[in-house]
C-alpha cells in the first residue's frame, strides 16, 4: 500500500513503528528497539515525554489554531524562552528546517538591497550572493537545495536559485576565493550532519566571523541539527566562541512536533516589515506549548548531563577501532557522534536493527549516532555492545 499510495522518495527500512516511550520504540510485531536515531535528532527528550505530552494535551483542549492575524500566548512565551537561550533578538516561527533557512535567506536578500528599508550606505549596488559549503545540508526547498553543497541532491532539479558559491569547510582560503563584491552572507552548520558528522573548527568559525565583520556579511549558523542541546550546550556555537547574526533551528525544538525557528539580532530581524514574511501554521499554539516544555527541560544541569553522557558514549566507542580496524575515525560533539568506516555502513545499520538498535548511515560510510538527550549509561553500554556484535559479524 505504501508503494501504491505514497511518493516513492524514502529509502525506508523494513520496519513499521507503532509506539515509543523514552529511548525505546516498538514495531507492529511487538519487537523493542533502542533508538539511537531519535527520529533524526528530533525526539531529543525520548519518545512521548510526559511533560511535553501533558503540555500539548492541555493546549489541545484550549485552542489549536488561530492564524497569525491574532496574538496567541504559547507562541510569545516560546519566543521569550528561546531568546533567553540565544542572544538579544527576535524569532520567526515556521514548521520545518528548510523553512527556517528560507526565512534566513530572505533576510539576506533584504540585507543586500539598499533600495529597501532605511539603508544609508550611499551605494545603489545590491548584493545577494551567499557562501555555503561542500557537503552541507540546508533543506529540500528550491532555495535551500541551492544552498546545499551536494550535487546528489541537486541533480535533475535545475535551474536552481542563483547566487550560491560553495567553499570548503575549515578552509578559510577557499572562502576568500569565492568571495566577490556581491557576497552578502555566509551560511554554515557548526557540525555538518548529513555531510558526515564533520565539525567546523572553532578557529574556522572565528575566522568567518572576522570576514563577515570586515565585509559586512551576515553570518548564519544552521543549527537545525546541532541546536537544542544536541552537542551539550543549547547551541553548538556556545562552545565555539562565535556569535552568528542569524541562527536557524528545527529538529529537536518541538521534541517531535513540527516546528522551525529563525532567530536574528534585532537589527537583522527588523529588516522585515509587516507583510514581508508569513506562515499559516508557523507558531501554532499546540506545537509552541510543547516546544516551551522542551525548552524548560533544557536546564544547565540537564545540559551538563548531556555533555557527561556524550563523553561516556565517546569513551565506549573509542574502544572499538582497536577491535575493528574498519573504523577510521570517531568524531562529533555531545550526543551527535559519527563513526567513519572504510566500508559501507548500511550492512551495519541492518545488523544493528536486527539486534534491536536503530542507528543511521550518512555519506555511505559514516554511522551517525543521535541518541535521545535523556539517554543513560545502561542504554549507552547496551548500544555499544550491539554495535560491537554487529561489527563482529562483518569480518575483517
Ligand atoms: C534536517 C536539516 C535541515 C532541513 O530540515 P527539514 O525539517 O527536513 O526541512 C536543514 N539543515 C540541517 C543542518 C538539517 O540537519
Amino acid at each position: 500500500m505504501e508503494r501504491q499510495f505514497l511518493f516513492q522518495v524514502y529509502p525506508r527500512q523494513p520496519l513499521v513503528l507503532v509506539r515509543g516511550r523514552g529511548p525505546y520504540v516498538w514495531d507492529d510485531r511487538g519487537r523493542k528497539y533502542l533508538d539511537f536515531f531519535s527520529g533524526l535528532a528530533v525526539c531529543s527528550l525520548g519518545h512521548t515525554p510526559a511533560r511535553v505530552t501533558r503540555a500539548i494535551f492541555r493546549q489541545a483542549k484550549q485552542l489549536w489554531h488561530t492564524s497569525n492575524l491574532y496574538y496567541t500566548i504559547p507562541q510569545i512565551r516560546l519566543a521569550q524562552a528561546l531568546i533567553a537561550k540565544t542572544f538579544p533578538g527576535r524569532v520567526f516561527f515556521s514548521n520545518s528546517g528548510a523553512e527556517a533557512n528560507e526565512c534566513a535567506l530572505k533576510l539576506v536578500r533584504r540585507w543586500g538591497q539598499p533600495a529597501t528599508g532605511d539603508w544609508k550606505g550611499g551605494s545603489t549596488q545590491t548584493r545577494s550572493e551567499v557562501i555555503t559549503f561542500h557537503r552541507s545540508f540546508h533543506g529540500r526547498t528550491l532555495g535551500t537545495l541551492s544552498a546545499t553543497g551536494q550535487i546528489k541532491f541537486q541533480r535533475g532539479f535545475h535551474p536552481l536559485l542563483p547566487g550560491f558559491r560553495y567553499a570548503r569547510l575549515n578552509d578559510v582560503a577557499s572562502v576568500e576565493q569565492v568571495m566577490t563584491p556581491q557576497t552578502c552572507a555566509i551560511l554554515v552548520e557548526p557540525i555538518q550532519g548529513e555531510g558526515g558528522v564533520v565539525p567546523a573548527t572553532p578557529e574556522f568559525l572565528q575566522a568567518l566571523r572576522r570576514l563577515a565583520d570586515r565585509h559586512r556579511l551576515l553570518l548564519i549558523f544552521d543549527e537545525i541539527q546541532t541546536g537544542v542541546g544536541r552537542t551539550g550546550t543549547f547551541y553548538a556555537f556556545q562552545q565555539l566562541g562565535v556569535k552568528p547574526d542569524i541562527v536557524t533551528l528545527a529538529k529537536g525544538l518541538g521534541g517531535g512536533l513540527p516546528i522551525g525557528a529563525t532567530v536574528a539580532t534585532p537589527a537583522v530581524a527588523d529588516l522585515f516589515g509587516i507583510g514581508d514574511h508569513a506562515s499559516t501554521f508557523g507558531g501554532n499554539p499546540v506545537v509552541c506549548a510543547g516546544a516551551l516544555e522542551v525548552l524548560r527541560t533544557l536546564t544547565p544541569a540537564f545540559l551538563a548531563r548531556v555533555r557527561k553522557m556524550g563523553q561516556r558514549l565517546l569513551t565506549e566507542l573509542q574502544k572499538l577501532p582497536a577491535e575493528f580496524p574498519v573504523i577510521r575515525e570517531i568524531r562529533g560533539r555531545g550526543l551527535m557522534l559519527g563513526l567513519e568506516l572504510t566500508i559501507e555502513g548500511t550492512p551495519l545499520v541492518d545488523a544493528c536493527r536486527a539486534r534491536g538498535l536503530l542507528i543511521n548511515c550518512v555519506q555511505e560510510r559514516v554511522l551517525r549516532l543521535l541518541p535521545p538527550l535523556t539517554i543513560g549509561e545502561p542504554e549507552i553500554r547496551a548500544a555499544v555492545q550491539i554495535l560491537r556484535d554487529a561489527f563482529a559479524i562483518m569480518g575483517p
